[in-house]
Order: C-alpha cells, then structure tokens, then sequence
C-alpha cells in the first residue's frame, strides 16, 4: 500500500463530475429495480403512487417524481411492520433476512429509534467512506485514535470503530460512559494521535486538563481532532479554540450509518465539507416548505435529500432528513475535486422574508466572519413564530471589543448589514449589543428569540 497517495480510493474519489454522473445513473437504474422487486413499501407506496415503474424511470427528471420519504414516514413504516409481520425490517427493509447483519440506529431523541439494516456489502460501503475521510484528512495505519463519543449501536459508537479498524487505524474506544476524567487518562496511557468527540466535549476537555490531570490538553500530543455531531471546524472562534487548546488540525465530518460522508479540508476561510460519497449516494435539493426541486448550483441552499446507490440491506431512496444545506459547486484551492457542502441546521428552523429563504445558522455563519470584531453570538427577534417574518428582520448581534468607540460600532454595523444583504438577500434591522451579554445555553443555544412587544 502506498502511504503517500492522496485518497484512499483514487480510481473513484477522482473521477471527473462527467464520468461521475455515468456511474450514479447505472448504479441509481439497478437500485431502482432492486428496491422495486424487493420492498412492498417501495413498490406500492412510491412506484405505484407516482404511476411509475422503475423502467418508465429514463431521466433524472423522471426519478425526481418518485415521492419523498421522510423520518416520520420512516417511523410509520417501522410500526406497519411491526403490526403486519411482528418485526420492523419486512417493509423497506431489501435484502433477505440472513444477509443483514448489523442493525444501526439514530439516536431517537425525538421519538421512535429509525433502524438502518446493513449486510456485508453495506457495511464495506460504510466503511470504505469512513476510510476515505481519515485517509484525506492525513492519518495513516498505525495511527492511534482515541473515539471519545457514545458507546453504542449510533452511528458515532461501535460502527464506527469498525469503520477506522477496516483502514488499518489502532481505535482506543474509551466512550465518555466513563466520565471526563477516564478519557484524559486514557489519552494519558494510550498516547493517541487522534481525538474524534463532540467539539464541545472537545472544549470541555481542555478546560478541565488542568484540573483532573495536572497538564494542559497540548500536552497530550493529539494532532488531529475530529469533530462529530456538530460543527466545529466551521466556526472560526471554535476552532481557534480547539486548535490552540490541543495543539492539533481541526476537521468537521459527517456521515454515520447512511450513505452522505463529508468531511473538510484545510483550506482558510472555511469551504464546508467535501462531499466524498457520491459513488453510493444521489444527492439532491428542495425547497423545504414546497419540496420542489432545487438546482444543485454554487451556493444552492435547501433540504438535502439522498437515495442509496450500490446497498442491499434497506437502500433509502428520495430520504427527506430535514437537515438544510448549502451546496458549493466551485473548485475547493485544496484541489480535492467533488462538491462541498454547509450544514445549515434543521428545515424547521428556515424563516421566509418577502419570499426569501433565510437559515439562523447561514446568518451565524455571516456574523462569525466579521470575528473578533463580533463574537459570534446573536439572535433574530420575531414577534410571532416563524417560518413567515415581517420585514425587517430584526437581528441582535454581540460586538466583540469591549471599549468599542461610536464610530467604529458604526462601521460595524453597515459592515455587517451590507454583508448580510450581499449573501443573504434579506434586509437587517441591526441592533448592536455588548460582548456576552446575550444569555449562553449549555446545549444549543437557540438562536431564534421571541418578543411579543417588537
Ligand atoms: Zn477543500
């Protein structure tokens, strides 16, 4: 094996886009077929519904009229098989009952686990594209990783052990079941190259190193940290953060037990992640009120959907998450070829200005830019629960230098109201608010604030 190559997998993660389209469109006709002839729901509840069969299916336009699947649907289809056949796979799930053999899951925070059933062709599939984003990121065999993330069936747990195992990387599978102190001594014993944790966990490690075990995360010798489950590496005050408390390269990633992976480069400013699974995931854009579709073009912003393509077990096809995106066709300067993507929050959060669609987190992302000058933080101050607002959208945004002078709070504002309009569309009604004085969550700060008097 040569260690200097670039990818883990250069035959397809170089691909040109032309060629790259080629082999979606055979592999997407095949699945159609398979999903057709091997799942009830599928045939009756999607073909059926939308008159089609999977040969009627001859342009990409032809499968975007095949219905969209959502997690509640997924849910409902779960509990059908449950009543019809006393268990939840006989519905979506593809293949026969003896080739699966692993059963992943979301977390189900928010109701009924979803179940991802997986054979021994899903799970190279899953593994390969685990393999394709540590591989890029820089870590080779005989890296040590420290897999500080839940314990279990998720995605983040077991599945992805298997995941960093398979491209020949030592997994020091601690969890944080043990508690913040066991995972300090662990990288203390095990001396590991890697961390993969929540980058506020991340945070929470190198403020209390100190304390628990009398050293600072520097000294730890981690020199890359991924972050799972929420951004990180695409909010320059965190990274900063994360960064100079490890001493380590800061990457964001994503993908767990399903097929979109992506993963960012190193390239200043942040230019979201790289999409690395198109070889086994259609990806596609709506609108998330209407659900009609999106042209997937530079800076495209809208529902991300995606249909499974070379899976056995149970191949999602036109899968609504509700999470928003934004897409960016231009090449990445790092020269990693494929499209890259923003994760822009859940479709329940969008707001509708004067018809224009604006995500809180796309605005987070446009205030973290003018960073130190702001410190981030903010929140949009609506009357009335959303997603429709009254002009103008009224934004309260921390400045980040404590003596500011008028003049220059000034300029910050027509900075930052001339930069929301240029990459938002939307109109801000500014109000500039001392550092910190917005109220900080432990979890996820909302950052939507209602205001019956405004
Ligand atoms: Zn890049």
């Amino acid at each position: 094996m040569n260690k200097d190559r670039r990818f883990w997998n250069e035959a397809v993660e170089t691909l040109s886009p032309q060629k790259m389209k080629v082999l979606q469109w055979n592999r997407l006709k095949g699945q159609l077929q398979y999903n057709f002839d091997n799942s009830v729901y599928y045939r009756e509840k999607k073909f059926q519904k939308a008159g089609l069969t999977p040969d009627d299916i001859q342009t990409f336009e032809d499968f975007q009229k095949i219905p969209l699947m959502t997690k509640d649907e997924h849910r409902q289809i779960q509990a059908e098989s449950m009543r019809r056949f006393g268990h939840p796979y006989g519905l979506i799930t593809c293949a026969p009952r003896e080739k699966i053999i692993r059963i992943n899951s979301t977390s189900g925070t928010t109701g009924q686990p979803t179940l991802y059933t997986l054979t021994e062709n899903d799970i190279k599939v899953l593994n390969e594209m685990h393999c394709r984003k540590y591989w890029r990121s820089g870590l080779r065999p005989g890296h040590i990783v420290l897999q500080a993330l839940s314990l279990s069936m998720f995605t983040g747990g077991l599945p992805l052990s298997d995941g960093l195992q398979s491209m020949g990387l030592c997994v020091v599978p601690v969890g944080i079941e043990g508690g913040t102190r066991r995972v300090l001594d662990f990288a203390l014993l095990t001396k590991p190259d890697v961390l993969i944790a929540t980058p506020s966990f991340g945070e929470y490690l190198i403020e209390q190193a100190p304390k628990l075990i009398g050293k600072d995360a520097r000294e730890l010798g981690i020199r890359w940290f991924f972050c799972a489950g929420e951004p990180g590496a695409g909010i320059p005050s965190l990274k900063k953060k994360l960064q100079e408390g490890f001493g380590a390269k800061i990457f964001d990633h994503t993908g767990g037990g399903h097929a979109f992976h992506g993963i960012s480069c190193e390239t200043e400013p942040y230019p979201g992640m790289h999409f690395v699974s198109a070889d086994h995931c259609i990806l596609e854009l709506v609108d998330p009120q209407t659900k009609d579709p999106i042209e997937i073009t530079d800076g495209a912003m809208g529902e991300m959907v995606f249909t499974f393509i070379g899976w056995e077990g149970g191949p999602f096809m036109r899968y609504a998450l509700g999470d928003l995106i934004q897409i960016f066709t231009e090449p990445c300067t790092c020269g990693w070829p494929e499209i890259r993507f923003k994760i822009l929050g859940r479709a329940d959060d969008m707001l509708i200005i004067k018809g224009v669609n604006l995500y809180p987190s796309a605005l987070k992302g446009v205030v973290s830019e003018l960073e130190p000058r702001t410190t981030g933080a903010l929140r949009i101050v609506l009357a009335k629960p959303g997603p429709l607002v009254k002009p103008p959208l009224k934004v309260r945004i921390e400045y980040g230098i404590k003596d500011i002078s008028a003049e220059d709070k000034h300029i910050l504002k027509t900075e930052l109201s001339e930069l929301i309009k240029d990459r938002l569309r939307v109109n801000p009604d500014i109000e500039l608010v001392s550092p910190f004085s917005l109220p900080r969550e432990s979890g996820k700060t909302s950052l939507i604030e209602l205001k019956s008097n405004v």
